[in-house]
């Protein structure tokens, strides 16, 4: 499964320690992460991690194009809800995408456990199963 990681810079700590705590699960996929998260994630796990953009700089808009291109599975985002953030509208579009598409997104830690938790139970089997028929789709 490709698998993108992301976090606000208030929740940059909760989301290495996150990744530490479920690395088992993590290093069976392809990560992706915005610059600065991607960094962190690799030197808390050294785990490797496709790293975009930061996030301000046009990261969360190439996770995007993946969730539009149907290449990415999941997406673990921990958002900042109490601090103005000066690419919101770039967040917002993520989120719409995965709403489009239905990539599963979570926006906080309690969320992305309950994701990692039903990814380890192969619950996103299905995913699979619909980038195989596109890709014969598209054939
Ligand atoms: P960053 O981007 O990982 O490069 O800090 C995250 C964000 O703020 O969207």
């Amino acid at each position: 499964m490709n698998i993108a990681l992301i976090a606000h810079d208030e929740k940059k700590q909760s989301m290495a320690g996150f990744s530490i705590a479920y690395s088992q699960v993590l290093k069976n996929h392809n990560l992706y992460a915005t610059g600065t998260t991607g960094s962190l994630i690799t030197e808390a796990t050294h785990l490797p991690v496709h790293r975009f953009q930061s996030g301000p700089k046009g990261g969360d808009q190439q996770i995007g194009a993946m969730v539009a291109n149907n290449e990415m599975d999941m997406i673990i985002f921990f958002r900042d809800p109490l601090t103005a953030q000066p690419h919101e509208p770039d967040v917002s579009a993520l989120m719409r995408l995965c709403d489009v598409h239905l990539i599963p997104i979570a926006t906080n830690m309690a969320a992305g456990e309950i994701l990692i938790r039903a990814l380890e139970r192969g619950d996103f089997h299905w995913r699979e199963i619909v980038k195989q028929n596109r890709q014969d789709l598209n054939k």
